[in-house]
């Protein structure tokens, strides 16, 4: 059945391998603590473009999912303090507009599952 699975990999998504896509490894990588995409590229082994390709689709799928949350901490500038709250991009800004320093921290992404409600 491997050549089935060569064949078709390319174009259908939903058949996924048996070993874990990036997106699951993010996915578990990123659950109950906070990592920059710099940080998931080195953990991955993939350019970190990439990794923010990834994120996009793990933001999608875990907004679907109610049992768990997508954080974003955002990027922050070092020397003044400023943070990149209205990104809706996921990449990290090269320059603070307030003090026009390039020393942001990048912004980190964690998963966070929700506490079972007490009712
Ligand atoms: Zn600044």
């Amino acid at each position: 059945m491997a050549w089935l699975f060569l064949v078709l990999s390319p174009t259908i998504n939903a058949m996924q391998p048996p070993e874990q896509t990036p997106r699951q490894r993010i996915i578990e990588l990123i659950t109950g603590t906070r990592l920059s995409s710099y940080q998931l590229a080195q953990m991955l082994g993939i350019p970190e473009r990439q990794v923010e390709g990834h994120l996009t689709h793990v933001v999608k799928t875990i907004a679907r999912d109610k049992t768990r949350r997508f954080i974003l901490n955002p990027a922050r500038c070092h020397d003044c303090d400023f943070v990149f709250r209205d990104r809706s991009r996921l990449t990290s800004p090269s320059r603070c507009p307030q003090c026009r320093s390039e020393a942001i921290a990048a912004p980190r992404y964690g998963i966070d599952l929700f506490a079972p409600q007490l009712e």
